[in-house]
């Protein structure tokens, strides 16, 4: 007799696809075991280091050689996963991949994952779209396989993709550019003049890495001033607007010659695997442009969401698609606690598949993240900030929650969150020097050594 119980496909075996399969292994009466398809021979992701980064297609971590954490372990750990207690509050991003492999083998998800296997192409079985399974193409060495699936949750990342805005004239520019996501350590620019644009967190931090080393540093940024104390030799300027041979121009009409442009300007969505390819049938074509279409009406007061540049579908609650709501997106939201808000994602996800959380009707669902956009839109912000929650997290979590019945975050991350982001405000510098113990749900204590420096 054929398995009544649901075969879930999941992309990728950074945090969010272990989480994933961490899930669904835990109900194993409702799934069978997952399948998790993983591009590279490793788990871990964003966490995995690459001292040589290639192109865009094989790079997909951007961690730098000396980066730390930029929230306390305290609050980026799974909530039934703990760091080892005795390392400091912001560790090495080694420590982090090595926790991600404890998670891996403590909850067996390691025989379920595929690597070095990469997926090139979903599309949905033409049929039911409220109920669509899944055909999923992948490749292992160039060999090709397709497999069918009752699921699929998508855990690719969104860090991978470099975001670059339009300089005019930057063709000219004669000094090196490149994007934060292949910067890996601060000497190779000693005793240059290097302009960052963006001030995001890797913007303030490779700004800071680099003021040991280079001549002169310019955080280029739209955001207000800096309210703590950079080193000498760096400065803010605002946005850069436009290059000649032998500089950079600000919006100010200031022109700095420069030796190195660095992009901290962030990264775009990128599905690839939903766009046509060739050797696909048209109807099948048909039904995958479809899986990226937001389904404006006629007159509807919006421009086209750009799925070129973005490919974003629409997702309701931020993770499922509002068409068709067997495809998962887990971890797609930014300025978030990552481990902790996919662990809420995943269980909300399975709670719908297995049909104890009821969704509405699609229409409800396709109008409600239409509107999202359309809000976002009119607030002139870009499609890559749409599901930027900051400290709309804690509610979006609260609410995942509460609809599909399950332990909810515990209220005191919220507040080392907050702690945290004020001080990495006020002292970029300094923050992690400090260290926290969680008391219990509600309360934390910090220590400092802050006076050591
Ligand atoms: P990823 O870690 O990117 O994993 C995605 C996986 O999918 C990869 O293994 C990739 O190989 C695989 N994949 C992609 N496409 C395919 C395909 N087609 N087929 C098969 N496999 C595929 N978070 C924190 O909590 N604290 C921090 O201090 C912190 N610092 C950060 C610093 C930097 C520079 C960056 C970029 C991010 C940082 N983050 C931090 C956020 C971090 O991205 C998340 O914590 C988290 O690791 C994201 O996990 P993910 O599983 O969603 O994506």
């Amino acid at each position: 007799m054929a398995s009544s119980r649901l075969r879930v496909a999941v992309i990728g075996a950074g945090s969010a696809g272990l989480c994933s399969a961490r899930h669904i292994l835990s109900r194993p009466l409702a799934f069978d075991l997952p399948v998790v398809f993983e591009a590279t021979s490793q788990v871990g992701g964003t966490w995995v280091y690459m001292e040589e980064p290639e192109n865009v297609e094989n790079t997909h971590s951007s961690m730098y050689r000396d980066l730390k954490t930029n929230l306390p372990k305290e609050v980026m750990e799974f909530p039934d996963f703990s760091f080892n207690p005795s390392l400091p509050s912001f560790i090495h991003h080694s420590e982090v991949l090595k926790y991600l492999e404890e998670y891996t083998d403590k909850f067996s998800i390691r025989p379920c994952i595929k690597f070095n296997t990469c997926v090139v192409s979903v599309y949905p079985v033409p049929g039911n779209q409220e109920r669509a399974s899944w055909w999923v193409v992948s490749t292992t060495h160039g060999e090709e396989v397709v497999e069918k699936f009752d699921a699929v949750m998508v855990c690719v990342g969104h860090y991978s993709h470099p975001y670059i805005p339009d300089i005019e004239g930057m063709k000219d520019f004669q000094g090196q550019v490149l994007h934060s996501h292949f910067y890996r350590f601060p000497e190779v620019f000693s005793s240059r003049s290097v302009v960052l644009l963006g001030s995001g967190p890797s913007g303030v931090d490779i700004a800071m890495e680099l003021s040991a080393h280079a001549k002169h540093v310019i955080l280029s940024h739209r955001g207000p001033p800096l309210n703590w104390s950079p080193p000498e030799n760096v400065s803010m300027a605002p946005p850069v607007i436009r290059a000649a041979h032998d500089g950079l121009i600000f919006e100010n009409g200031i022109k700095v010659e420069a030796d190195t442009l660095i992009f901290c300007t962030g990264y775009k969505y990128h599905y690839p695997f939903f766009l046509p390819r060739t050797g696909i049938s048209n109807g099948q074509v048909m039904e995958r442009k479809d899986v990226l279409d937001w389904g404006f009406l006629d007159g509807e007061d919006i421009e086209n969401p750009d799925q070129g540049k973005g490919h974003l579908p629409p997702l309701y609650k931020r993770l499922i698609h509002a068409r068709y709501p067997t495809l998962g997106f887990i971890g797609a939201c930014k300025i978030v606690i990552p481990f902790p808000l996919v662990h809420c994602q995943a269980q909300f996800f399975l709670e719908v598949l297995e049909g104890k959380c009821p969704l509405p009707p699609t229409e409800q669902m396709l109008s409600e993240s239409r509107k999202e956009l359309v809000e976002h839109r009119r607030a002139g912000l870009p499609l890559k900030y749409l599901h930027r929650l900051g400290e709309k997290q804690w509610e979006y979590a609260q609410s995942l929650a509460d609809t599909a019945s399950f332990q909810p975050l515990a209220p005191v991350l919220a507040k080392l969150y907050e702690a945290t982001r004020e001080f990495r405000n006020s002292n970029p510098l300094m923050y992690r020097k400090l260290n926290f113990t969680i008391l219990d749900r509600e309360d934390f204590e910090m220590r400092t050594d802050l006076k050591d420096e």
